[in-house]
């Protein structure tokens, strides 16, 4: 055994344990606890239990909902109960070691990267198309590193004027402080926003495709958050020109998602050059484990 890896979301911890082929040789989940206190606990025991089975002192990456400021060390989520709160520092002086603790969509995009659809890619952009809207960008099977830990927030670029206008969308309040971002838009919940947009009904992601067979005004929501997605993956083609693009998230798994997103990003594409690959992430969702755990190692092999 290796590395440890805990996936720390809104609903559930789950910690997984590698062998050395980076496969998850045992795994525990539980419920994510409603208090701060109760949170750290619940992460070090989970700690605690990967040590029992693995022998103590593997290392370990969590992969977590929110940012911690690399200023302060303190937790920027909406969906932990730690805002403001020296989460990583609370939970290594509670197991007295050294943790690797980063975004889970980062995660998630470094699982894809090394384990998943952009394998033997030298440059992989992950973006993450769910409840929320985030990724990471890895070059050679390592996340690209910064300064302030927004790095990969991709969901909270602007949405572009030239749609929103046309369109006429609404330009609202982000969870995350600033307007009109693409995350209101092109999330599962954005998706939602542009149903009741073009159809005047809250229709889910999938009642709006199932009403495409039928609906013209759910063809053209469809149509418009494809023309959305394709101009956040154009921001990633002109930043950072990837071999791929893996896709992953709740949205991920619509049919023929790859397919109107490769038109509508050729579309979006200056005239004449290529476009990458897209493909759908391989990993389920708590892929952000192995992730975690594989950028544990990395750190280690950095010290
Ligand atoms: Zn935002």
């Amino acid at each position: 055994m290796i590395a440890i890896g805990i996936d720390l979301g809104g609903t559930k911890i789950e910690a997984q344990i590698f062998d050395a082929s980076w496969a998850c040789i045992d795994a525990r989940r539980v419920e994510t606890p409603k208090s701060y206190t109760a949170l750290v606990a619940a992460v070090v025991d989970q700690i605690a239990w990967a040590d029992r089975l693995s022998g103590a002192g593997l290392p370990v990456g969590i992969a977590a909902a929110g940012l911690i400021s690399p200023a302060t060390g303190l937790a920027f989520t909406a969906n932990l109960p730690a805002m403001n709160m020296p989460l990583p520092a609370d939970i290594e002086a509670a197991v007295g070691r050294k943790i690797t603790y980063i975004n889970d969509c980062r995660a998630l995009a470094l699982s894809e990267a090394v384990f998943g659809a952009g394998r033997g890619k030298a440059s992989v952009a992950g973006l993450i198309l769910g409840t929320g809207v985030g990724g990471g960008l890895a070059i050679n099977g390592a996340l690209t590193p910064g300064i302030s830990a927004t790095g990969g927030e991709f969901g909270h670029i602007p949405a572009p004027a030239h749609l929103i206008k046309f369109h006429n969308l609404p330009v609202i309040a982000c969870g995350c402080g600033r307007m009109g971002c693409f995350e209101t838009l092109v999330s599962g919940p954005g998706l939602t926003r542009m149903a009741r947009h073009f159809t005047g009904h809250d229709l889910s992601p999938k009642l709006l495709i199932a009403a495409k067979t039928t609906n013209a005004k759910a063809v053209l929501a469809w149509d418009v958050w494809c023309d959305l997605v394709a101009e956040l993956l154009i921001t990633l083609v002109f930043t950072m020109d990837p071999n791929v693009i893996v896709i992953g998230g709740g949205m991920a798994k619509i049919a023929g998602l790859v397919d109107d997103l490769s038109r509508a990003l050729s579309r979006a594409q200056l005239a004449g050059f290529a476009i990458p690959e897209l493909l759908i992430a391989q990993g389920g969702d708590a892929s952000g484990a192995r992730g975690a755990a594989y950028a544990a190692i990395q750190d280690r092999m950095h010290v």
